[in-house]
């Protein structure tokens, strides 16, 4: 999804993690599903060559896997599926 949004004319930055995500609290943050704190507006960044930054933007895909900073971070909406509970753990 990365290298096809890339080939798709997206910006794509490599190596560089997210840290957090800024709100507006404005009228379209009011109307989101974002509302109990705003729409996201920007987010900051930072590499291992410990540069650093933040960026704006208007919409956001959080396709961060199971560290997902929106619904980990700030909506704290991930639900454990009780029907996997009994699956047994693995390990390589
Ligand atoms: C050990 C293991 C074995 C698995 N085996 C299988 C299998 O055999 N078959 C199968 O179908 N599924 C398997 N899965 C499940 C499968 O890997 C996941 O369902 C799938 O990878 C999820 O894809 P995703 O794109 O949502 O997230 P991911 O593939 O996890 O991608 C998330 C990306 O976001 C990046 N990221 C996360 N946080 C940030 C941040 N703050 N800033 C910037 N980037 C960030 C990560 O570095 C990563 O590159 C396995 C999972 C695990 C853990």
């Amino acid at each position: 999804m990365f290298r096809h949004a890339g080939e798709s004319s997206a910006k794509i930055f490599d190596g560089v993690k997210v840290s957090s995500i800024q709100f507006a609290d404005d009228d379209a943050g009011k109307n989101s599903q974002f509302s109990e704190m705003g729409r996201p507006v920007s987010a900051r960044w930072s590499r291992r060559d410990v540069a650093s930054g933040s960026i704006n933007f208007e919409y956001i895909v959080d396709a961060g896997g199971r560290a997902g900073i929106v619904s980990a971070k700030y909506k704290k909406n991930r639900k454990v599926n009780q029907g996997l509970n009994n699956i047994a753990a693995w390990a390589y």
